[in-house]
């Protein structure tokens, strides 16, 4: 689990609050309608009736009395919570699944364009004593954070427009994202009132990330810093702040200084494709025997730590060493795709040149009703893929890597439309 995504055991709400907040379930009578009705009658404001509506207004209630447990003054529960509403937005965004999941190279040739590497270029340049300072406190290249800054916020250009306690609300009263939503929001509960901060101006994505580095409020209880000086930790405003943090946060789950994140390699024909998988670490020493190079064809550098072989696209695509560093920016963002964006990137800022090898781009990417046809076809040849629900998580990946194996063919665990052709013929072959 990452400490962005993570979730945490919460406190839950153990009884109803005494008091009620005010909760705008639905949109009131504007003022000037209000003048012409029911003369000398009070105006009640609306209930909305709506279940989700109720369930919402209820969380806000007793959720009260859980942020006081939790040493939140009542004041400060009440100016961030009263007045917010179930946000649709969010909610779609909350259930969304992706009919494509977009395949690597199209991930990465966004999350690293030249506009980006240019910006992140233009980013060393304007700051390069607070961006050396950070890099000499925390140990962390410069090069990375301002990666982690592009990915996330594209250097401050989009930080989210989100209220803050609105999106985390809505996340936390019903839905998958429930138990970290509620942690996330006792977390900016804290934060407001440990900080002096304006509810209104604690703004995020739709998630509750915020900021230039988009942390999360638990993160920023867990690792900000002052980087500026200013007596403040303004992640909002401040990117010396928001590096700083990047680089504290990183070095607490365990950065190495001076360390390299991994590189490009080449992989010999008859490479044993089944121990390629970003937690399977092994010693340099036994890469080499198994016939590892560089991707221009040189032994590999001796490395502090055990590395790993990723294969992003499967057998078909570029391979990388990678190294515990590596494993670090995951703790940022717990998907290995943004860990190499984050590194390849800072690669890029540094002046390297592209990877070398070649997606497969002509791959089309398996659509929902594909992918649950793998987990269906694994499970009638006698492999264990997990629940069939087309997300291809380790466990389908690991029946996909068992069936290629015993069907001697590169066990990447890499799902093709190819592989979906092979499974049907051996589907066919044994009349099942
Ligand atoms: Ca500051």
């Amino acid at each position: 689990m990452s400490i962005r995504e993570g979730v945490r055991g919460m406190v839950r709400g153990m009884a109803l609050a005494a008091a009620l907040v005010a909760v705008a379930t639905c949109a009131t009578t504007a003022p000037s309608e209000a003048r012409h009705v029911h003369h000398g009658a009070p105006v009640a404001p609306k209930v909305s009736t709506d279940p989700a509506d109720v369930k919402f207004a209820a969380f806000v209630r007793d959720f009260r009395q859980t942020a006081i447990n939790a040493g939140i003054r009542p004041a400060i529960y009440d100016d961030s919570m009263s007045g917010i509403s179930r946000n649709a937005r969010v909610e779609q965004l909350n259930l969304q699944q992706p009919e494509f999941v977009k395949p690597i190279w199209s991930y990465l040739d966004s999350a690293v364009s030249d506009d980006r590497v240019s910006k992140g270029q233009q980013m060393l340049t304007t700051y390069p004593t607070m961006l050396a300072n950070i890099e000499s406190r925390a140990g962390v290249q410069k090069e990375i954070l301002v990666a982690i800054w592009g990915m996330e916020s594209n250097y401050g250009e989009a930080m989210g427009s989100f209220n803050m306690f609105e999106a985390l609300a809505t996340l936390a009263y019903d839905g998958p994202r429930q138990e970290f939503a509620r942690h996330e929001l006792l977390a900016a509960l804290k934060m407001e009132q440990q900080e002096g901060l304006s509810p209104k101006q604690m703004t995020s994505s739709w998630a509750g990330a915020f900021g230039h580095t988009q942390f999360v409020p638990s993160s920023f209880l867990d690792h900000a810093v002052d980087g500026d000086g200013d007596g403040k930790r303004d992640l909002w405003h401040s990117p010396a702040d928001a590096l700083a943090s990047t680089a504290a946060l990183l070095a607490n789950a365990g950065w190495t200084r001076g360390a390299s994140w991994g590189y490009e390699v080449a992989l010999p024909k008859d490479f044993p494709y089944e121990v390629a998988d970003p937690d399977s670490t092994k010693p340099v020493s036994e890469w080499k025997k198994l016939g590892v190079k560089t991707v221009m064809g040189n032994e590999l550098p001796s490395a502090s730590s055990e590395g790993a072989i990723y294969l992003p696209a499967g057998a078909h695509g570029p391979a990388f060493i990678v190294f515990d560093n590596f494993r670090t920016v995951l703790k940022y963002n717990n998907a290995a795709s943004y860990a190499l964006a984050v590194c390849y990137l800072s690669n890029r800022l540094r002046g390297a040149q592209p990877i070398q090898a070649l997606w497969p781009r002509d791959e089309q990417p398996l659509i929902a009703d594909q992918r649950a046809q793998f987990q269906i076809d694994l499970k009638k040849l006698g492999y264990d893929p997990g629940t069939i629900d087309g997300v291809l998580g380790r466990k389908a990946r690991g029946a996909l890597r068992a069936f290629q194996k015993d069907h001697a063919l590169a066990s990447d665990g890499f799902p093709t439309i190819e592989m979906l052709g092979q499974m049907n013929a051996a589907i066919k072959a044994k009349g099942l």
